[in-house]
């Protein structure tokens, strides 16, 4: 599974992982349709054969192979093998195509993952706990003129989740977004914030 396959043109990305041949994902989940997001994954997906999960409005403007768009929105939710994604909201705009949206993937034995997306605090968040419980979060933590920077981000964290694990993301890559430093200052007391660089891997 690719989430927001933004590869090629990240000035972050380590040269090895460049090569899209490489990807042969089952499934690409979209959050939105800004290029930052979107990135590399309709060429994915038609090399690949991999299914689209996106907002539906979005998906239909792609030009997707036949079959691989699952357009879905707020509520829904897909089975891919035995991993289930649940589609929430997010605060953001997505144009041009549909509305933003976090997912929530849900795994075989019950442990969830859930991405934000790109997105402010929204006090729906505390839905997304009751419902989903989600163990582990990727974090967006950007700032800059476009989404919650790292102190409303960890806010989020201690007002509405009880995760294990916190992954923060979409920071450091351009200026105009919150840089390493200030996401480490303002989430290292977060409880099980977990500090990623590219390429790198992890189990949970
Ligand atoms: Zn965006």
């Amino acid at each position: 599974m690719l989430l927001d396959p933004f590869i090629k043109n990240d000035p972050k990305t380590p040269a090895k992982f460049k090569d899209l041949s490489q990807y042969k994902p089952a499934t690409i989940l979209l959050t939105h349709a800004h290029g930052d997001h979107v990135g590399d994954a309709v060429a994915i997906a038609k090399a690949s054969n991999a299914k689209v999960i996106g907002v539906f409005d979005h998906l239909k403007s792609l030009g997707l192979p036949k079959g691989a768009a699952m357009g879905g929105d707020p509520g829904g939710k897909f089975k891919i093998g035995d991993v289930t994604v649940h589609i929430v909201p997010a605060m953001h705009s997505s144009s041009p195509g549909g509305r933003p949206l976090g997912f929530v993937i849900e795994f075989a034995d019950g442990r969830s993952i859930y991405d934000t997306g790109d997105t402010w605090i929204f006090g729906d968040m505390s839905l997304i706990q009751e419902i989903h419980s989600p163990n582990i979060i990727l974090l967006q933590t950007g700032g800059g003129p476009y989404n919650q920077d790292p102190k409303t981000a960890a806010l989020a964290i201690r007002k509405y989740f009880k995760p294990d694990v916190v992954i923060p993301m979409h920071y450091g890559t351009w200026g105009i977004l919150a840089g390493e430093d200030e996401v480490k200052a303002m989430l290292s007391g977060t409880t099980g914030i977990k500090f990623m660089q590219p390429g790198d891997t992890a189990s949970f």
